[in-house]
């Protein structure tokens, strides 16, 4: 008997019977996550009712020397929720309590399983709504976006997931339930805790800030003629001093394929748009406007659209909001990437981009954040063409390579997890790799916590052996310990 099945026998005795899952049919639902290319049938799927449960689950994981991975709605696109045929997987779907609103201190308290969507719905009434919105927003959970530490759309303006929680309870990797608050005096550990893919431990409550809905929203549509053009009314916007609560641009493959799946109808001819949301008091909205209305004029733009009314704002949104999936309307498979430039840097990237796409003989079609320089290019390709995916996956790795070159990161907002993690030395090297090694060891010294994720070559702790032989320089220097 493996020692997985011997850990399976006890989970009964910590959870209901309908929470563990082994029946090999049912496994295969959580056998990947958004990024179908890495695929691995859980050895077994847990669905805890509350923190208790979870942290029961970990110290038996503990016990039995079992690996275990976090999975929220299973929506990450870097394999972050990809499990382990050797592990088990913690699935957060029953825990999804709102458990406390508290307007006078815009704060609610929820469970993870709570979808990033159900915070704003849950407080709109009242005026109020959680700020980050990833394109997922409806079903990815708030869990997952604190794991991920997750952006969107107005992230521009109002900052990532990790300006806007405020504390989270956590199972520990041993098992103990602890609370980690912006507030703590030393160490900012809930910040560390923040975008840790699942590896310090599982978030089993979190306590998100509320932010108060905006007096007046606008909404419009620029269209250009070509990518250049729209770069340079971002530039020019952000140059006049507007921070605009989202900046979106999409270029015209990207626009190609929203028209296909959705219909948007955004301007015909356009080989660029910008989608430009303006947000906060009414007059300082109106005023900011006019510029961005001027500047994306003098910037070449042959169509504006201003949103008259909350349809007119979901139909500009809808194209951008549907891009992802509707690259799937013109390409039989495709790798969403993403990488993040500093904006000044965004034109070159993006020809760099299109010297691949001749190069490789590979099309990108471009969907960006375009004012905090977040790219995801969508890297196409016909998995039935021998060799094309192969290509694709030179170029999605050449794009990487040069957001590195110009100054940005292998990640924007989605995650290393298992997809990314042999970019990272190309980004850091051995000793940056180390040092966040022993921070992950602080917390989890057995590397029992979604082992195999963000970094590439382990050498401490619990981990597989790596590829440096000897000594570890730390060991020697008694900075950390090889178990
Ligand atoms: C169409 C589409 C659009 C997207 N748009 C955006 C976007 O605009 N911005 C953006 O940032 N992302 C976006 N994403 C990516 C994805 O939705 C986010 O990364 C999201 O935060 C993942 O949440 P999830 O609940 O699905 O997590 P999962 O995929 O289930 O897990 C993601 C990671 O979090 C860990 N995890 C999950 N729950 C917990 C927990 N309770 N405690 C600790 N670790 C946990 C997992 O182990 C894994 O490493 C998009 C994805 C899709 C498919």
């Amino acid at each position: 008997m493996s020692e997985l099945e011997r850990l399976t026998a006890r989970l009964a005795a910590v959870l209901p019977p309908d929470a563990v899952i082994t029946d090999p049919v049912r496994l295969r639902t959580y056998e990947c996550d958004g990024l179908t290319v890495h695929r691995a049938t859980p050895g077994v799927v847990v669905l805890p009712d509350g923190a208790e449960q979870v942290a029961a689950v970990v110290r038996l994981c503990g016990e039995h020397g079992v690996p275990f991975v976090a999975r929220g709605s299973g929506t990450g696109l870097s394999g972050g929720a990809l499990p382990r045929t050797d592990g088990v997987l913690i699935v957060t779907s029953r825990m999804r309590r709102i458990v406390e609103i508290d307007i006078p201190n815009r704060r609610a308290v929820v469970e993870p399983g709570v979808t990033n969507l159900a915070i704003t719905e849950a407080v709109r009434d009242q005026g109020y709504y959680y700020a980050p919105d990833p394109s997922s927003q409806q079903v990815c959970s708030i869990g997952g976006n604190v794991a991920e530490n997750s952006g969107g759309a107005h992230c521009l303006k109002y900052g990532f997931t990790v300006n806007h929680v405020l504390a989270a309870e956590i199972v520990t990797p041993d098992g103990d339930i602890v609370e980690l608050s912006a507030m703590d005096a030393g160490y900012d550990l809930l910040g560390a805790f923040i975008g840790s893919e699942g590896t310090l431990g599982i978030a089993s409550k979190i306590t998100v800030r509320l932010s108060r809905a905006p007096e007046a929203v606008t909404t419009l549509l620029a269209a250009f003629t070509g990518i250049e053009a729209g770069g340079q009314a971002v530039s020019a916007i952000i140059a006049a001093g507007v921070v605009p609560a989202a900046i979106e641009m999409m270029d015209a493959l990207a626009i190609e394929a929203a028209e296909a799946a959705v219909d948007c109808r955004y301007p015909a001819g356009a080989g660029a748009v910008l989608v430009v949301e303006l947000d906060g008091p009414r007059a300082e909205v109106e005023h900011q406007f006019a510029a961005v209305e001027r500047i994306c004029r003098d910037s070449g733009a042959f169509e504006i659209r201003v949103a008259a009314s909350a349809e007119e704002r979901a139909a500009i949104w809808k194209g951008r909001k549907s891009a992802f999936a509707a690259v799937g309307r013109i390409s039989p498979a495709y790798i969403v990437q993403d990488g993040v430039v500093p904006r000044t840097a965004l034109p070159r990237v993006l020809a760099g981009i299109d010297r691949l796409q001749e190069e490789f003989g590979i099309r990108v079609a471009n969907v960006f954040h375009a004012g905090d320089g977040n790219l995801h290019p969508l890297v196409l390709f016909d998995d039935s063409v021998p060799g094309e995916a192969e290509r694709a996956e030179i170029v999605s790795g050449r794009i990487l390579d040069l957001c590195i070159e110009h100054g940005g990161s292998i990640t924007g907002e989605h995650g290393v997890g298992v997809d990314k993690a042999r970019y990272m030395p190309r980004m850091f090297t051995g000793d940056d790799l180390d040092t966040m090694q022993l921070v992950r060891c602080a917390f989890d010294p057995r590397g029992l916590a979604n082992p195999g994720k963000v970094f590439p070559t382990p050498r401490l702790c619990g981990e597989a052996p790596g590829v440096r032989k000897g000594a570890h320089p730390l060991v020697e220097a008694g900075l950390a310990e090889q178990f």
